[in-house]
């Protein structure tokens, strides 16, 4: 008798020692106490939704789950009605009641669609971006769902990997603000209200540098590029409170992210001091044993003990840990802190107090995809578009005369909200043809063609029109479709080529080693150019493209990635000059695929090559075929009306240590339309114990100017602007030489330069 009540009575001594410490929480630790070990590994495991049909839900597989206890949350389950009955299954059926998490991946809007997120990124709009996750917050709560797998934060310098659409570009300064103002529009400032809502910061880490740009493929760089060129938006992430982090599927240093301790407890917890909990990409743990760790109870013990918290999908902890702790090989406690992770989450979305709060039938039919969000979605939509060439002022077009709209993109609602949309509504999205008509009105002949299949071959356009997003390819020959579209081209006072990419050619799975418009539109291309009639290129994509030949011979280029629900409507906002332009480019365009990887921020190496024509220079670092410079560079991006820069000036030529520097730029707008710059400030830290980059951005601002107004525009630079990761992986800053360069992108800029000293 003694000896149990001396046990209950250690047992409760430690439920309250935990609660003292440092972010336990009561009811969390008693919860833990109750459990059993089988409920504690039910609440690590995220299985997908199955066959959850609403009004049976308690009659599918996985209700009989949750009611046992194995469920934490559910993946991929969408609609209120479902949710609220899959809840209630948990809360009231269960044993100890716990609700249950509902994850989806809302990453660029909800309902009511946004452009993919490498288009959001080109706004270089934080205030913009924010508003964009605070929305699709607001309708995704609405409908139920209480966890977003989103910011994707990866950065990328490889256009050939697919999944580039899905993240912010290749800078991460720029990335790491995105993070920020993305976390911040999911979750406020206040979790536990009904329309924020938990955000997962994915994939970490180093998700976007795969070898040759194949998805999945292995990831292997040096520490210190990492800390300096890859980590900063995740830890952006982490510093901006991101309730939860995803592991990515490549490995690091040998090990796949998902077993890999060094990076999940090592850098993320005990250096980053990250408190949330850490969950597998899908079937992440099951696919440990294709990486080579061991079979799947071996590789489920090797991913809890370095970190991991939750398992997506593949159920691997469900069904193994139990025996990994009989064995040993997996401690209680261990188990035990992955549970109060997740159960913190669960507590800090409110779920304890209202499990049902996201579940309000009243706000679904209110607050999604309405009149307003599709407004504010159209808005948006017009500041990521990239003006990439306007010869002879051909955009904007004039609301008069005929128009010819041909291409494979022109007329299809499916393929407007891009990869990575799963609750958009494919058939209410305003394709091109719908918006010019409405935009319009008779005002203008609007004339349309298809004029080609997305490719030659149907095989490829097959695998790149998957999930829906139909091109409904044409029966008709080549010939036959090409011959109709020069009809109608000649009767037409313009042509606008609508090309590129169909959604599903980039995302997931969708990497590319040809990096070009698709060989059938090319040839469209060139024989609508063939007519004589003025042609302006509609460029849909999801990552940059090798636009060698078009940036010479066609006359304007709009690029407008894939623009959301309200393409059609945006785009022709953009070409009729309703909006003037002002998206930049986050993203380097090459001249060739054989010159990736290749972005702005580049080392200068012990023979750089300095001929800005591009001229062959033998024993420098030089390609033998082909120059150095992109099409297009970072930061690039045209307007209707034209800027210039004058007069940069710094407050002082010296910084001691803890001071700041002010550098000004008057940038005036020379043109004929009122419009709006991104003005981009870049440093190079000219002499330092390991190599720099030859710039690196810093700061960006995006003013708007009227015609022919000046403004004063002023950066402040301290000196945490100045500090990398050095050899020892310190973050440091050191004395010297630092150039500044601020201007229109990453490539046209003025110059000056300050010293830094130390006391
Ligand atoms: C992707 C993740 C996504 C997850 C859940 C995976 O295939 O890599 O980005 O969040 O699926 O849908």
């Amino acid at each position: 008798m003694n000896k149990i009540i001396l046990i209950l009575f250690s047992l409760m001594l430690s439920v309250v020692l935990r609660a003292q410490e440092k972010n336990t929480i009561p009811l969390v630790e008693e919860l833990l106490s109750k459990m059993t070990l089988e409920e504690k590994i039910g609440q690590l495991n995220l299985p997908g939704s199955g066959d959850v049909v609403t009004g049976q839900a308690k009659n599918s597989d996985i209700a009989k789950k949750i009611e046992a206890g194995m469920v934490g949350g559910l993946l991929n389950i969408t609609s209120v009605q479902k949710i609220k009955e899959v809840q209630k299954i948990a809360v009231e059926k269960s044993r100890l009641k716990i609700p249950l998490l509902f994850g989806l991946d809302v990453i660029h809007g909800y309902r009511t669609t946004f452009p993919i997120p490498l288009g959001l990124s080109t706004s270089w709009d934080m205030e913009l971006i924010e508003k964009t996750a605070r929305m699709a917050a607001n309708e995704a709560s609405a409908d139920g769902i209480n966890w977003t797998f989103s910011p994707m934060v990866d950065i990328s310098r490889d256009p050939r990997w697919g999944r580039v659409s899905e993240g912010s570009g290749e800078d991460v300064y720029l990335g790491s603000e995105i993070a920020k103002a993305m976390i911040h529009g999911y979750q406020g400032d206040d979790l536990t209200k009904n329309y924020t809502i938990m955000s997962c910061v994915k994939h970490f880490a180093l998700y976007g540098a795969p070898e040759a740009g194949r998805d999945y493929n292995t990831v292997d760089m040096s520490r210190i590029r990492m800390y300096n060129e890859y980590l900063p938006p995740y830890k952006a992430a982490i510093d901006a409170g991101v309730g939860s982090v995803m592991a990515s599927f490549n490995e690091i240093d040998g090990i796949p992210a998902t077993g890999n301790k060094w990076l999940l407890t090592n850098l993320l917890r005990k250096q980053w001091g990250f408190e949330g909990f850490v969950v597998s990409d899908y079937t992440g743990v099951n696919e440990m044993i294709e990486h080579g760790m061991g079979d799947l109870k071996t590789s489920s013990a090797l991913a809890l003990n370095a970190g991991l918290d939750m398992d997506m999908i593949g159920e691997g902890f469900l069904t193994t840990l139990k025996k990994s702790v009989e064995e040993g090989t997996v401690k209680m406690t261990q188990i035990d802190n992955a549970v109060r992770r997740i159960l913190k989450a669960k507590y800090d979305l409110g779920l304890f107090d209202d499990p049902y709060k996201y579940c309000d039938i009243n706000r679904t039919q209110t607050e999604i995809f309405t009149k307003d969000n599709r407004q504010f979605a159209r808005e948006v939509a017009t500041q990521s578009m990239v003006l990439l060439k306007n010869e002879n002022q051909l955009l904007p077009l004039k609301k008069s005369g005929t128009i010819a709209v041909v291409g494979p993109l022109a007329n299809t609602k499916e393929n407007m909200a891009g990869t990575w949309s799963v609750a958009t509504i494919q058939n209410k999205s305003i394709a091109l043809l719908e918006g010019l008509k409405t935009v319009l009105g008779d005002k203008v002949k609007v004339l349309y063609a298809k004029g080609s299949n997305l490719t030659y071959d149907a095989a490829l356009e097959q695998r790149a029109t998957m999930f829906g997003k139909e091109l409904n390819r044409d029966d008709r020959t080549d010939k036959e479709l090409l011959d109709e579209a020069l009809k109608i081209a000649m009767r037409a006072d313009i042509i606008v080529a609508a090309l590129g990419e169909s959604a599903e050619f980039s995302g997931e799975s969708s990497s590319r080693t040809n990096i070009e418009i698709p060989d059938v539109q090319k040839d469209l291309l060139k024989a609508l150019l063939k007519t004589g009639k003025p042609v302006v290129l509609v460029l849909f994509t999801g990552r940059p493209l090798v636009l060698k030949e078009e940036s010479k011979i066609v006359p304007a280029i709009l690029n407008v990635w894939f623009p959301g629900s309200e393409a059609g409507l945006a785009i022709s906002d953009v070409l009729f000059g309703d909006v003037n332009p002002s998206g930049k480019l986050t993203t380097t365009f090459p001249q060739n695929v054989g010159q990736i990887p290749l972005f702005y921020n580049h080392k200068n190496t012990g023979r750089p090559h300095k001929n800005k024509e591009g001229k062959f220079e033998k024993f420098t670092s030089n390609y033998i075929d082909e120059r150095n410079e992109p099409v297009y560079p970072f930061g690039y991006g045209l307007s209707y009306t034209r800027f210039t820069y004058d007069n940069l000036r710094l407050s002082s030529d010296k910084m001691i240590e803890n001071d700041t520097i002010k550098v000004t730029v008057d940038v005036t707008n020379t043109g004929e339309f009122n419009g709006k710059e991104v003005v981009q400030l870049y440093i190079r830290d000219v002499i330092g114990t390991v190599t720099r980059p030859v710039k690196e951005l810093k700061g960006f601002q995006k003013v708007a100017l009227n015609r022919g107004e000046t403004k004063a525009v002023t950066f402040s630079i301290s000196i945490e602007d100045l500090k990398f990761y050095n050899f020892d992986l310190d973050f440091v800053a050191e004395h010297g030489e630092f150039e500044v360069f601020v201007g229109t992108n990453s490539d046209d800029t003025l110059k000056t330069s300050f010293r830094l000293e130390m006391n």
